[in-house]
This record gives structure tokens, C-alpha cells and sequence, in this order.
């Protein structure tokens, strides 16, 4: 197979070329990362895991009318995406107290919220990932307020239909990561969900026993990390179809 030029890697993910112009292959690797890359290791499976996760979600999100990058699954661990202009903003909506917010408020850990709560956070792994104000999103350009208004409308609106969706198949949306970015098509701009929604960038409890399983497992050194994102896939009702045994699935891509 011919190489494709790389555009970036990420911590969990590859980016290449796409086929066609303005298109992009999504690779999704078994890295994880934690703590602004200070942990490291590997959940083998995890890339097939959510490459499917990731696309059963954007398809559910694309019926509801929620613009997405999300083309095609090409295999096991690719997918075709729109090549959009990524807004260097994480936008973190929350249902349950949970990690930074548990520990930035003193408030304990599963504690519903009052309200669904959006946090912004600007994306820059030399500072951090600040948390930042919409003030500060428009002061320094990185959205504009109508930006920002399409943002935290879709967001909610991605909160409301995930949160029926896992609720049904018995899991509970803590909270999560979303990224969004523009893309250009003749002269009109449109802001579209991108990235992954995935067990990496959200946390996702049992809805009875509140048992964590999400990315938490591996940051708190809990185990069964894999089996944990399995479960997910399999109560979405997409595992992969050899099984869980299958899930592995190609290494090598080049
Ligand atoms: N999150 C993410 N990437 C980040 C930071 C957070 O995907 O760089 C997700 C995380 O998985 C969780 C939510 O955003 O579902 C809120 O994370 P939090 O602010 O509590 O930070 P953490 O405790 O993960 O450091």
C-alpha cells in the first residue's frame, strides 16, 4: 500500500491524508495518555473499541441534525472525516460532580448537578489545558460569540440525546469532552462536532452501581480498563464481530 503523509499525531489518535481533498483518515491507536501525558500506557483493543464507539455516536448525533466530521468507518481502526479548521477549544459539559470539578469545588464525586454546567478550555498542552472564560475565547479570536452560541447550542443538545441514549442501555453520562471545528463548504462556514466521543473523553457509570467505565479506570490504576470499554461497545449493542477476542485487530497500517 502506498504511504499517506501523516498531518499529526495525537495522543490516542493519527491523523493522514484523506482520499479525496478536504477528506482525512482517522487512526485510532491503543495509546493513552493521562494527566497532561505524565501517564502513559497502552489498552490493547482500545483503538477498534473506539473507532466504533466513536462512530455508532456520530451517526445517532447526524440523525438528530447534529453536524459532524464524521464521513465513514473505513476498518477497524480508521475512519474517513471532513478535514475541518479544529477551534482550540475543549468544551467539557458535566451532569455529576467528577474529577477537576470535584476537586476544584470541594464537591463529592457522583453528586448530581443542579444544571448541566459547560466549562471551555483552552487547548494548549504547554499551558495545561487552562480553563478559560467565553471572555477570553473571543477577547484573544479563537471563536467568535455567534461561534460560541452554535457551540454551546449543540453541546447541550449532544448532552440531552447521549444521556437518553446511554440512560436506555443502562449507563449513566457523568460528563465529557467535545471539540468542534469549522468547515468551509462553497462560501458558507459551518461549525460540525469533531474528534471522538469516546469511553477516552467521557465518564460513563454504571446507571445502578455507578461502576466507572471510562478512561477513570486507567488513570486511577483501577483495571479492567479493556473489558471495561468493551462493555460499553456491547451494551451499545456494536462489539466488534469476532467478539471480544477480536478486538485487537490489525497493527501494523502502513
Ligand atoms: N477530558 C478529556 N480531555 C482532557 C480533559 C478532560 O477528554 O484533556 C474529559 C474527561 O475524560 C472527562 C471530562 O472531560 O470526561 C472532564 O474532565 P475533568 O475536567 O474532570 O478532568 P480530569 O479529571 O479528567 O483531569
Amino acid at each position: 500500500m502506498a504511504r499517506r503523509r501523516r498531518i499529526y499525531e495525537g495522543k490516542a489518535k493519527v491523523l493522514f491524508e484523506g482520499p479525496e481533498p478536504g477528506t482525512l483518515v482517522q487512526y485510532f491507536k491503543d495509546d493513552a495518555t493521562a494527566f497532561n501525558n505524565q501517564k502513559r500506557g497502552t489498552i490493547t483493543g482500545k483503538g477498534v473499541l473506539n473507532n466504533r464507539i466513536s462512530e455508532y455516536l456520530m451517526l445517532r448525533l447526524a440523525e438528530i441534525g447534529i453536524p459532524t466530521h464524521f464521513v465513514r468507518r473505513l476498518n477497524m481502526r480508521e475512519q474517513l472525516v471532513r478535514e475541518v479548521e479544529i477551534i482550540p477549544i475543549e468544551v467539557v459539559v458535566r451532569n455529576v460532580a467528577a474529577g477537576s470539578l470535584s476537586k476544584r469545588f470541594g464537591v463529592e464525586e457522583g453528586t448530581a448537578l443542579p444544571r448541566s454546567i459547560i466549562e471551555y478550555y483552552y487547548k494548549n498542552d504547554q499551558l495545561g489545558d487552562p480553563m478559560v472564560s467565553e471572555e477570553h475565547i473571543t477577547a484573544f479570536g479563537w471563536a467568535t460569540p455567534q461561534d460560541l452560541d452554535d457551540i454551546l447550542n449543540l453541546s447541550l443538545r449532544i448532552n440531552d440525546f447521549l444521556c437518553g441514549l446511554l440512560l436506555g442501555v443502562g449507563m449513566k453520562l457523568v460528563d465529557f469532552k467535545l471539540e468542534f471545528g469549522r468547515l468551509w463548504e462553497n462560501e458558507e462556514m459551518r461549525i460540525v462536532l469533531a474528534d471522538e466521543i469516546s469511553p477516552d473523553n467521557c465518564r460513563i457509570w454504571d446507571a445502578k452501581t455507578n461502576e466507572k467505565m471510562d478512561k477513570d479506570r486507567f488513570r486511577r490504576d483501577m483495571g479492567g480498563v479493556a473489558e471495561a470499554y468493551q462493555e460499553v461497545a456491547r451494551r451499545l449493542g456494536i462489539l466488534p464481530e469476532g467478539g471480544p477476542g477480536d478486538v485487537a485487530g490489525p497493527k501494523t497500517m502502513q
